[in-house]
């Protein structure tokens, strides 16, 4: 039998068992067409199929009302932080950014190369370690857009509810919890996740977009970088990555089989308490790194009294196969990254792990 690691990398991550066997069965031929989907046209009925199925799933699973539009693109999120500014932040506008967390200054930092950016709200006298109050969210009036993040990654920090920005478009970098939970797609303009934590492997990058965003894109863009291109042709205006739309496109069923967004988000829940609640009832011995009311669902970020301690967990925790359990090099500590396809087996078996952990030392 395959030995499997508990898996917490925050990325590229877990993917989920049942699909890594789907696609293994699929891989010298798939659906009996004597070759692999890597190997065909992606203008081939076999991949076409896949593109429409795919973006249909999406649009499916997050409840799209009529009007968006699910792209594929690649150069990661990273690429997004750029296209972004590029095709909305038209002059005299402003990019209003809502500033959490290392993923959002990203996005800031990168849309000041381009245009006019303010910030809207900040959780930096916080340490950025809770999201600033929706309430306090308030974007000037010229704004092209409104860019939240919903999900911190680094630190762990996620967004329960969503501004209400009326006529400014909201956009979400949901790279690191999307399809995570059930949400309101109707308040985004525009959501965009790389693929690598929640929907299959890195690669492709997936953008659902409101088309009447992109009524005003200026004419002078390079092609690649404006959404229109991707839009007229339907994600297939140059080679796709083929592979990894097929993976998503796996990883999606995987979704809908397991209950949709809701059962998917109930088990989240179960999941992260596990964990969470091992933190909080170990009288100190583990700390949580954010405020309780803004933890993630996704990234668990925690301390141990130590840098020694850590590195003891680190070590031990290795020995009993438990893989990527250290913290973002940027910020150290701890982090258990619990993406959709973390099974419920690998979380208790990581608060079981950290209950033994405490009592041999304690
Ligand atoms: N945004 C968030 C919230 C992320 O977690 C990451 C990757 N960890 C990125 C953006 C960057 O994504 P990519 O590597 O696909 O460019």
């Amino acid at each position: 039998m395959t030995k499997r690691s508990y898996n917490f990398n925050a990325g590229p991550a877990a993917l989920p068992l049942e699909v890594l066997k789907q696609a293994q069965e699929q891989f010298v031929d798939y659906n009996g067409i004597g070759m692999s989907i890597m190997e065909v046209s992606h203008r081939s009925k076999e991949y076409e199929q896949i593109n429409d199925e795919t973006q249909q799933l999406m649009s499916e699973l997050l409840g799209l009302p009529a009007g968006y539009k699910v792209l594929f693109i690649t150069g990661g999120a990273s690429t997004q932080f750029t296209m972004i500014p590029m095709n909305l932040l038209t002059a005299g506008k402003t990019g209003s950014y809502i500033m959490t967390g290392a993923w959002a200054e990203k996005a800031y930092q990168e849309a000041q190369l381009v245009g006019e950016v303010s910030i809207s709200a900040s959780s930096r006298e916080g340490g950025l370690l809770n999201m600033p109050a929706i309430a306090d969210i308030k974007a000037p009036s010229n704004s092209a857009y409104v860019h939240i993040t919903s999900n911190e990654t680094i630190s762990g920090t996620q967004f329960n509810d969503f501004p209400n920005t009326g006529e400014i478009p909201l956009i979400a970098d949901m790279s690191s919890d999307i399809l995570s939970r059930q949400i309101d797609a109707s308040k985004f303009a525009m959501i965009y996740a790389g693929a690598q934590k929640n929907l299959g492997p890195s690669g492709v990058t997936v953008v659902i977009v409101r088309e009447d965003l992109l009524k005003n894109e200026p004419k002078n863009l390079p092609t690649m970088l404006r959404y229109s291109t991707h839009l007229k042709n339907n994600s297939l205006y140059n080679t796709p990555p083929v592979y990894s739309v097929y993976m998503v496109n796996l990883v999606l069923k995987w979704i809908k089989a397991n209950g949709g967004l809701a059962g998917i988000e109930a088990k989240n829940r179960e999941k992260t308490a596990l964990i969470y609640n091992t933190i909080d009832n170990s009288n100190g011995f583990y700390e949580g790194m954010v405020e309780k009311a803004d933890r993630s669902l996704m990234n668990i970020t925690f301390k141990l009294q130590s840098e020694e301690l850590e590195k003891q967990f680190l070590k031990e925790a290795a020995a009993s196969s438990f893989v990527g359990l250290a913290g973002h090099r940027s910020i150290g500590h701890l982090r258990a990254s619990t993406y959709n396809a973390v099974p419920y087996e690998s979380c208790k078996a990581l608060a079981e792990f950290m209950q033994q952990f405490q009592s041999k030392l304690s």
